[in-house]
């Protein structure tokens, strides 16, 4: 292909000519154990006593597929910043990957902490509508599309979310407070159960604030997937 010769496809985290994740990055990627992850808040190590939450968040799981570090964060910056749009498919399965092995652990209600069976839908935590029109596409509702096309769990784009300022100069307690009442519900999500993906999860404050909209329009339970964990 032409394209290929004039702008080679490159490695997002190496910049190795080849592939878009090299084979080197690929047996590189920091992957969290889900065994051992906390089964709230998905942050790595924490099954028995987790630092990261205090056991109270709102989704009734959370997994997350990477710990975070160069290639996971270049995965995400590639995508959303980048416009490399074939990361989508590639961070879907990476999601898709996680989900399967959490499905073999059990959330604090006992049951597996993700159920493809008994999930009636997907949805994602929408991208302001400021950052949609100046990328041009939300991210993670390429990556939710992908994902559930691999998962067999339809789509369900029912959020959308206000103007908030930039989180990531912010504290847990401002990010939190940015964040208050920011994200609507657009769509009747009673008695359903949700899984809800994010790209990165740091504090939690968005997938939270995401949870309790969804939870407060009456959905029966929020299940959590993010890419990458930072903690
Ligand atoms: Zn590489
Ligand atoms: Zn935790």
């Amino acid at each position: 292909m032409a394209s290929e010769l004039l702008w080679p496809t490159r490695c997002v985290s190496c910049d190795m000519p080849g592939e878009l994740l090299c084979e080197d990055c690929r047996a590189n990627m920091p992957w969290i154990s889900q065994r051992w992850a906390c089964p709230v808040c998905g942050a790595p190590f924490g099954w028995l006593t987790c630092t990261a939450c205090d056991g109270s968040w709102e989704p009734r799981a959370t997994v997350c597929g990477l710990g975070f570090g160069q290639i996971p964060s270049q995965m995400v910056a590639c995508l959303k910043d980048g416009h490399e749009l074939r990361l989508a498919p590639v961070n879907a399965a990476v999601m898709a990957c996680a989900l399967e092995e959490a499905a073999a652990w059990p959330a604090r209600d006992g049951k597996p902490r993700f159920d493809a069976e008994s999930t009636d839908a997907l949805c994602f935590v929408p991208a302001t509508s400021e950052a949609v029109v100046r990328r041009g596409f939300d991210h993670m509702g390429l990556v939710a599309e992908e994902l559930s096309a691999i998962i067999n769990v339809p789509l369900a784009d029912v959020l959308v979310r206000g103007e908030a300022q930039d989180q990531r100069d912010l504290s847990k307690q401002e990010r939190a407070k940015n964040l208050a009442g920011t994200v609507g519900v657009i769509d009747d999500v009673s008695g359903l159960n949700l899984l809800l993906v994010d790209d990165v999860v740091t504090t939690g404050a968005s997938m939270r604030e995401a949870t309790r909209a969804l939870l407060a329009r009456g959905a029966a339970s929020v299940t959590c997937c993010g890419l990458t964990r930072v903690w």
